[in-house]
């Protein structure tokens, strides 16, 4: 599949993301990278797996798992809970806490950011006397505009 402009950038990003923390592309780092950046929604371990094998190449599941846990530290993919399912950060140089909104009917996932939709993340963990755990996406359930 031929990668779209935005999505060659997005992937040169997660690479120099990768170099930037001394850690190495491996095959199939790259290989699965470019699985969730040819998928426009988020997709499951699993689903990178069937992709693979359609490949005519194997990994096992916990290999899959290992490699997306790996992307997923250097928060170039969100793991979105509420599906199982992870995909390519919209922007990794965002430096406010990423959000994945994700529509509870199509199941579809916008991402954006806390100060975008004016929440004050730190400021309210402060209130509870903790700290907001930097680094991880956070999830907000919604009915995106064409389901409302
Ligand atoms: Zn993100
Ligand atoms: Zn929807």
């Amino acid at each position: 599949m031929k990668l779209d402009h935005k999505k060659i950038q997005k992937k040169e990003k997660a690479i120099s993301i990768c170099m930037d923390k001394n850690e190495s592309i491996t095959p199939n780092r790259l290989l699965i990278l470019n699985i969730l950046l040819e998928s426009d929604i988020p997709i499951s371990a699993y689903d990178i797996n069937s992709i693979i094998k359609s490949r005519g190449k194997n990994l096992n599941i916990s290999s899959v798992y290992r490699v997306i846990e790996f992307w997923v530290k250097l928060n170039v993919i969100h793991k979105i809970s509420y599906l199982n399912k992870y995909m390519l950060c919209d922007n990794t140089d965002e430096k406010h806490t990423h959000i994945t909104n994700i529509c509870t009917s199509c199941l579809s996932v916008i991402e954006t950011c806390n100060e975008t939709m004016g929440l004050d993340l730190k400021e309210s963990s402060k209130k509870l006397g903790v700290l907001l755990s930097p680094d991880i996406n956070i999830e907000i359930p919604i009915i995106c505009q064409k389901c409302q």
